[in-house]
């Protein structure tokens, strides 16, 4: 993507989403850690009706790493994967209070050695609490960056480590717009094409054109 096109993507998420934030509702970095975790393959929505109930029960690290495993996994259930997840949330737990004083680390490093904390999940927490410039890659993300032809990129991890080079100096809430963008504008289905403004420059938006021709 060119310079100019570049900045006419920026330009077009600041006029659809002038002011974001995190979807997901948290008071405390664990808070959110639990819930980005809660939300693989989960919408953000239905987490935010569970970790209500959740963190009413646990509130800190300690009272996850002295849960009961069957409790946890009743609550969560309604998450999906809740097997995973409950196991995932009480080790982690465990790890944070044996590895780190009880504290949510404020770096990938230490981030992804916990488990169920991937470069993703991480970059969610460092963006959010810490405030880095760094863009987590989730399933919006990956499929708008392919579109429009930003990056030529399937794996997430890669894909954001591209994205954070070509958009640096412009990083500030570009995760939580271009998060907006996918799961609201340029949606998995029917995306909508018809009133979007970087129509000029899609990748996908092309190929359609082209497909339609034939
Ligand atoms: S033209 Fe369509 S596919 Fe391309 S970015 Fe806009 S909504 Fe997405």
């Amino acid at each position: 993507m060119n310079k100019e096109n570049k900045q006419k993507f920026l330009d077009y998420l600041d006029v659809l989403f002038p002011s974001v934030k995190c979807e997901l509702n948290f008071s405390t970095p664990f808070e959110l850690l639990i819930a980005v975790v809660l939300s693989a393959q989960c919408t953000d929505k239905r987490v935010n009706l569970i970790t209500p109930i959740l963190f009413e029960k646990y509130k800190t690290p300690q009272d996850f790493a002295n849960a009961n495993l069957r409790e946890v996994e009743q609550i969560i259930k309604p998450c999906g994967l809740y097997k995973n997840k409950a196991k995932k949330i009480i080790l982690l737990s465990k790890q944070i209070i044996e590895k780190f004083d009880g504290n949510v680390p404020n770096n990938l490093k230490d981030l992804t050695t916990l488990s169920g904390v991937g470069m993703k999940t991480a970059k969610v927490v460092l963006n959010n609490i810490y405030g880095e410039k760094v863009i987590a890659v989730d399933t919006h993300i990956l499929r708008v960056s392919n579109r429009l032809g930003i990056v030529d990129e399937k794996n997430p991890d890669k894909c954001s480590i591209k994205l954070e080079k070509i958009f640096k100096g412009n990083i500030d809430n570009l995760h939580h717009k271009m998060v907006l963008f996918g799961r609201y504008h340029c949606k998995a289905i029917k995306p909508n094409c018809g009133e979007c403004k970087l129509k000029d420059f899609c990748k996908y938006y092309k190929k359609l054109v082209k497909q339609d021709k034939m």
